[in-house]
Formats: C-alpha cells, sequence, structure tokens
C-alpha cells in the first residue's frame, strides 16, 4: 500500500505533464486515483477514518479522468440526479465553491453520501471511462470527488433562504437522512418543523449504525447544527407511537402535515437454538454501543462492553463487515465473517470487504450456523456451523446455498453478532392502523408524492423501500417534502 505523501506525489508529477488542452485519448490515459488510506495495522487500534481523502492534486487529476460525456450516463445512476459532469468541470477549474453549489441543486448531505454511497453500483457503474477500460474500478472516482468538495469547502457552505413563516406545523418522525432532508426542504418554505426522534441523538443510521472509521460523527453532528441553525426544532427521547401517536400530533397537536422517516431498525435473528445466550448480539446494539454511546472510549464512556477474544458475524452485508471491522478494533483477537454462500454474493460494498480481509477478518464463506452453544454460566462457547455448496440462483438471481448433510462442526467463540438484516418497527403501523403497509411491514405510499393511505401523512426511507441506502433515503425525504409543502399550499 502507498503512502498518502507518495500518491500525493505521484499525482503532483501527472498534474505537472499534463497538457493543456486534453484530448479525450489524454484523459483516459490518465491514471485513476487511489485513495489514500490509513494502514491496516494502525487502524484497528483506533477509530478514526480509514480512508483519508483525496489531496487537492489527487483530485485534479482524478477529474480531468472525466471525458464530460454528452449523455451524461452517470447522472442516470445517481439516485438524486446530481449533474455530475458540471461539478467535476467545476473542480478541473479549480471552482470548488462552484462545485458544491452544483452538487447542492441535488443533495444536502455530500460529505456523507461522498463517503458512503455504494458508487459502484449507482452512478460509477455507468461510468464511460470505467466501460471504456472494461473494469469498473477503473471508472472515475465521483463519490471520492464529491468527498472532496464538500471536505474542501466545509467552512464555506451557507445555510439556505428560508421563506417568511407560513403559520404551518410540520412534525417529522426520526431524524435519519430521509427526515433530515424533509426537514431541511419544508422548512425553507417557512413552514415550522419539529423532528421527534427516540434516542438521545439524531441522526438515525448516521449516528448510531454506520462507525465512525467509515463516517466521522463529527460531520453528521454539522448537519444537524445546519438544520437546528435554520431553526428546525429537535425533541429527542421522544417515541412516536408511545409518547403521542401520529393522530394526538395532528388532531391535538395541531400538526398540519407528518413525515414519518423511522427507518427500519428492528433487527433480524436466525431463529436458531442459543441465541439468547449471554454475548449474542444484534448488529444493531453492538454497533450502537460503540457509535452511539461510544463504548470505546474507555476512558470518557461509561457505556459497557463485552470483551470478546473469539467473535462470529453472521452475515455478509455492510452491517456486517460494519460489526466484524469495530469487534476487532474493541479487541478481539480473531473475527470471523460467517456467511452461508461465497464471497461472490456477498452483499456488501466490494471495497467493505477487502478492507475487512485487510484488517485481519476471516471469511468463513460455504458456511451456515445452525446452533449457538453455551458454557455453564450461559455465555457463548461455539458455534454449529454446516457446510453449504451453491445449488441453483434464487429470486435475487444470486446461486443459493445448499447446506451439506452430515458435514456439522462446531468452532470455538465467545461472541456471536448476528448481522442478517433489519425490519421495520411495528409500532407506528401497530397504533395508526389506518397507515397500510405491504406484507413486510413497510409503509405503502403514493409513488410520486410519498403520501402514506392516511391524509396529510407523508413517509420515506427505509420505512418505506426496506433496508436501503442513505442517498435513496435523503431522496425520498425531499421529494415527499416538494408533495408536503404543495399539500400545506393547498390547504391555505
Ligand atoms: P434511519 O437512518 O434508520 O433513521 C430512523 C430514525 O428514526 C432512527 O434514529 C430511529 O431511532 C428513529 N425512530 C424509529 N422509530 C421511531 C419512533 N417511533 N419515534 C421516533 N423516532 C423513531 N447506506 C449507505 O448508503 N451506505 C452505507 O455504507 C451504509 N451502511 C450502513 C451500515 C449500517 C450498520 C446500517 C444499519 C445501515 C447502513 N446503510 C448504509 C443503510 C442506511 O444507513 C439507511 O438506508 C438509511 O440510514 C435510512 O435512512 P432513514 O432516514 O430511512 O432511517
Ligand atoms: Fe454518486 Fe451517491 Fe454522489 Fe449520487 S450522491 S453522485 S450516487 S456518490
Ligand atoms: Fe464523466 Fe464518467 Fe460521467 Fe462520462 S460517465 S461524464 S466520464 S463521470
Amino acid at each position: 500500500m502507498k503512502t498518502p505523501e507518495v500518491l500525493d506525489k505521484e499525482a503532483r508529477d501527472v498534474l505537472s505533464s499534463l497538457p493543456e488542452v486534453l484530448t479525450a485519448k489524454d484523459r483516459a490515459s490518465i491514471p485513476h486515483q487511489e485513495m489514500p488510506q490509513q494502514r491496516p495495522e494502525e487502524r484497528i487500534h483506533n477509530m478514526s477514518e480509514v480512508a483519508l481523502g483525496y489531496t487537492e492534486s489527487e483530485a485534479l487529476v482524478e477529474a480531468n479522468r472525466c471525458l464530460q460525456c454528452r449523455n451524461k450516463p452517470c447522472v442516470s445512476g445517481c439516485p438524486v440526479g446530481i449533474d455530475i459532469p458540471r461539478f467535476i468541470k467545476s473542480i478541473t477549474e479549480k471552482d470548488y465553491s462552484g462545485a458544491l453549489d452544483v452538487i447542492q441543486e441535488s443533495s444536502l448531505l455530500p460529505a456523507i453520501c461522498g463517503r458512503v454511497c455504494p458508487q459502484e453500483s449507482q452512478c460509477q457503474k455507468y461510468c464511460t471511462v470505467g466501460k471504456m477500460h472494461k473494469d469498473i474500478d477503473q471508472a472515475v472516482a465521483i463519490g471520492r470527488l464529491e468527498r472532496f468538495v464538500a471536505d474542501h469547502e466545509k467552512d464555506s457552505a451557507k445555510l439556505p433562504e428560508i421563506a417568511p413563516q407560513t403559520g404551518k406545523k410540520v412534525a417529522v418522525v426520526g431524524s435519519g437522512p430521509a427526515s433530515m432532508a424533509c426537514a431541511a426542504d419544508v422548512r425553507r418554505m417557512g413552514h415550522s418543523v419539529t423532528v421527534f426522534e427516540a434516542l438521545h441523538k439524531m441522526g438515525g443510521v448516521l449516528s448510531y449504525g454506520i462507525p465512525e472509521f467509515r463516517l466521522p460523527k463529527q460531520l453528521v453532528e454539522k448537519e444537524l447544527s445546519k438544520l437546528e441553525a435554520m431553526g428546525i426544532e429537535f425533541q429527542r427521547n421522544v417515541l412516536i407511537g408511545r409518547t403521542r401517536t401520529i393522530k394526538e400530533l395532528m388532531e391535538e397537536d395541531g400538526y398540519d402535515a407528518v413525515f414519518i422517516g423511522t427507518g427500519a431498525g428492528l433487527p433480524k435473528f436466525m431463529n436458531i437454538p442459543g441465541e439468547n445466550l449471554i454475548s449474542v448480539f444484534s448488529a444493531n446494539e453492538y454497533l450502537t454501543r460503540s457509535n452511539l454511546m461510544k463504548a470505546y472510549d474507555t476512558e470518557n464512556s461509561l457505556t459497557p462492553y463485552f470483551h470478546s477474544h473469539r467473535v462470529a458475524v453472521f452475515g455478509g452485508g455492510n452491517v456486517a463487515m460494519d460489526a466484524a471491522r469495530t469487534a476487532l478494533r474493541l479487541g478481539a483477537e480473531t473475527v470471523d465473517i460467517v456467511y452461508r454462500r461465497t464471497r461472490d454474493e456477498m452483499p456488501a460494498r466490494k471495497e467493505e470487504i477487502e478492507h475487512a480481509i485487510e484488517e485481519g477478518c476471516n471469511l468463513r464463506t460455504l458456511s451456515q450456523p445452525v446452533e449457538i452453544l453455551g458454557d455453564e454460566n450461559g455465555i457463548v462457547r461455539g458455534v454449529v456451523i454446516r457446510r453449504c455448496e451453491l445449488g441453483a440462483p434464487d429470486a435475487s438471481g444470486r446461486r443459493s446455498p445448499v447446506e451439506i448433510p452430515g458435514s456439522d462442526h462446531t468452532v470455538e467463540y465467545d461472541t456471536v453478532i448476528v448481522a442478517i438484516g433489519n425490519a421495520s418497527n411495528p409500532l407506528i403501523k401497530k397504533t395508526t392502523p389506518e397507515i397500510e403497509t405491504n406484507k413486510r411491514g413497510n409503509f405503502i405510499v403514493d409513488e410520486e408524492t410519498n403520501e402514506t393511505s392516511l391524509k396529510g401523512v407523508f413517509a420515506g426511507g427505509d420505512i418505506v423501500l426496506g433496508a436501503a441506502t442513505v442517498i435513496l433515503a435523503m431522496g425520498q425525504g425531499r421529494k415527499a417534502a416538494a408533495a408536503i409543502n404543495a399539500y400545506l399550499k393547498e390547504q391555505a
């Protein structure tokens, strides 16, 4: 792995050798810029961000790889339609605040999305440069450039203009990216906005789920403080459905419209024997203890965590990678990611899998946990694992795991983290039966407006889409906000 200094020097050399006028051929031959990173042996001992971000030279070199395609195929891969070639062109002109303006026409959270968007399956998937090289890793690094712009301009971002007060009140339930985007856009139109969050900290998964080493919490706090500065009121520790119901908000508390962005925070379990043993955690609990409750900061935080030696993480998605890498940082000696298919079928981002392996996590693939074993104190002592092989593709197109009879074997672990997915919490549905849901418990909404079956109540993000992505949640929040603004205008 090249050091950040070497990467920057190489970029400066490339930059000084570029001709003044670049042809498409020149651009296509500019080398793709690697992301400088903390070394794996160092980073497993700290919670600081792994990816360090491009320097200005690296960003300029990478931006010059963009061919400025007229048909902009990359834009169709961005769920919020950022004008990618236009912001990249501004980078090549060193007009970074102009680049940020272009991004902010469509996205409110560039520093966050530039870090956590699964770009390889979104904008970068369609990039002409990646296609020319027949290698998606060679696509223009759109996400990294977006992050560069947001970080470079972090102190100059202005608050949006807010229209005069309309006298209308909007309640936003939950404070994840869907709610943050919705709250900002509704407030801009001059409506009063109150965000109700069940936890003591705002930000949803951005605060409690995605680890500090992928998304520094100060970035999330900065975005939240902008919302507060816009006059949005935050009410923490309020569980809507218990503390107040949706109907009470509308009929007794005077809210004219409600947006529900409660996410998909209900962990799924395997339903195998032993899941109630001590030291079996859902990934949500494990990550919340570390991220939100700062368990890793042993000097300043009172949150306890289980001191593990041998950890098994069940699952192959991003949440499993986050839990596994967090376990290493909390001092585990070995961490196995136990997954029933092969590495090729893992839903986690390629980069996250590579980072987990670089840091020392083991992939125990084609392995299905069938029982968790406990010792005389009820603490995990091992997991019975059944070998699998790949069968025919299932509905998702991925080859299905087929268990191999007689292949059960026990592996010693003292901790199990279950990271096999999340569902939506049924509380609001139970207390507001007028809101229609599908069989998975997700809210059914009008595709154009994100309005639910209850008039004046809108929803977006994971509560509608199932466990999805930050940018999709943000896009839904913005769509719902536009519809709420139109709805309130009609009511005026
Ligand atoms: P959430 O972010 O889930 O926020 C919902 C909020 O609502 C929570 O704060 C919750 O406490 C609150 N709430 C719930 N019920 C109530 C109630 N009744 N009353 C009041 N408040 C309530 N996506 C990516 O794009 N890239 C990634 O790298 C990525 N990594 C992830 C890692 C982890 C560990 C997890 C769990 C998810 C990850 N995701 C990632 C998915 C992404 O974070 C979600 O798709 C996104 O946060 C959904 O946003 P949301 O606003 O719908 O809900
Ligand atoms: Fe790509 Fe995400 Fe940025 Fe859109 S928001 S351009 S998908 S990194
Ligand atoms: Fe640039 Fe790639 Fe988009 Fe073309 S597809 S405009 S090369 S980022």
